[in-house]
């Protein structure tokens, strides 16, 4: 068994503009930011992460200040000069620092590429063996899109015949109350047969049951996320009302919270985003708990670069991710990303994962610099 040490972590804030600015029911964004993870081992091996989280408090509570103070100040000293026997210890060494569980999880990352790159292996091989019972990748994965909130039906309408266009076959509208069943309505007039899910991020309550039940009719994959971010009790009594499979996001923060949804019979398919439960060490026990129980599952996506996009594409080829994922081609967010090669999407609606080691894409040195400094021209307004 081969062990590792980590002899240096590099950290870059960087921004990326959006291809357009996504509006969902949290508010309206024109800039990616991340904090990426650069890792060295003993051997000279250079692994990367990304760090998935906000300018400000949004889907989750960390934001890019938090991170850096997190990183620098706890996180990093826990693992460099280490000895890992296995990139799982990782997770094991940043157990002890609860939650900033989005920041645990890009430096986590890193390690994973790290150690996959130091073999000469793909990361999605790596994750396969690390499953319990070992398994094989696909080597791609079933992907789907998410399209934001829109000035009207029409407005949406268009946007769904270019993404069908483009080759995505599952689409998922971004919902909010007064912006939820007529729009289904109106997409389920023009297209009745298409893969169509909605999703919340947390807008409704349990008052909302009966306005929610209207749902039942589009014959929809599934609801994610209708009430509390932190609630599995209500998505319960809710999902006990509704015909349609509930599909827990942002609730399912650990393994714990999963046994306790399904036992509860509060999530039917689980969206699993690794940096909502720490990093891919939870993620995998997570998985083989969805592949024990026969949860559906997929593999969420919180816009991130290519670096982090690359290693929930390598983690959503494993097979017992079932459904499509919100792993989009790069030219539905950046243009350019600060990764090469691009992301595109196949005529099958699937995304294949490169076949370099580790992650299988390399960040490119002047588009990292300029995304810094991108960063570093925002940062006054993000302050104010
Ligand atoms: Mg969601």
């Amino acid at each position: 068994m081969p062990t590792h040490t980590i002899t240096h972590v590099a950290l870059h804030t960087v921004a990326l503009p959006y291809v357009e600015p996504l509006k969902t029911s949290f508010g309206v964004e024109a800039d990616k930011a991340a904090v990426l993870v650069e890792l060295t081992l003993e051997n000279g091996v250079t692994g990367w992460g990304e760090c998935a989280v906000e300018i400000r408090p949004g889907y989750g509570a960390e934001t890019i200040f938090t991170a850096l103070h997190m990183l620098n100040n706890f996180l990093i000293p826990r693992l460099v000069g280490q000895p890992l026997s296995s990139p799982k210890d990782a997770a094991a060494l940043l157990h002890g620092v609860r939650e900033h569980h989005h920041t645990k999880s890009g430096l986590e990352a890193a390690v994973w590429d790290a150690w996959a790159k130091a073999e000469g292996k793909r990361l999605t091989d790596l994750f396969a063996e690390h499953v319990t019972p070992p398994t094989t990748s696909r080597g791609y994965a079933h992907v789907g899109v998410s399209i934001g909130i829109q000035p009207s039906a029409e407005a949406t309408l268009a946007i769904i015949r270019k993404r069908l266009e483009q080759g995505y076959n599952r689409i998922k509208l971004k919902i909010a109350p007064g912006w939820d069943v007529e729009l289904a309505r109106a997409v389920r007039a023009k297209y009745p047969d298409i893969n169509l899910m909605l999703d919340a991020n947390s807008a409704y309550t349990l008052a909302d049951a009966a306005h929610l039940k209207k749902l039942d009719e589009f014959n929809l994959m599934m609801i994610e996320q209708p009430l509390g971010y932190n609630d599995i009790y209500e998505h319960a009594a809710l999902q006990a009302q509704l015909q349609t499979p509930i599909c827990l996001d942002e609730s399912v923060k650990s393994v714990s919270d999963l046994h306790l949804a399904l036992e509860l019979d509060a999530c039917r398919i689980l969206n699993l985003k690794p940096p909502r439960v720490g990093g891919f060490t939870a993620s995998l026990a997570i998985y083989e708990v969805c592949v024990r129980e026969g949860v559906p599952l997929w593999i969420g996506g919180l816009l991130e670069t290519g670096v982090g996009r690359a290693a929930n594409l390598a983690f959503a080829a494993l097979p017992g991710v079932t459904l499509p994922c919100d792993i989009s081609a790069t030219d539905r967010y950046f243009a350019p990303d600060i990764v090469d090669p691009p992301f595109t999407i196949n005529a099958d609606s699937t995304i294949t994962v490169p076949d370099g080691s580790g992650i299988g894409v390399e960040v490119q040195p002047d588009r990292l610099e300029a995304a810094r400094a991108h960063w570093r021209s925002i940062v006054p307004y993000v302050e104010a």
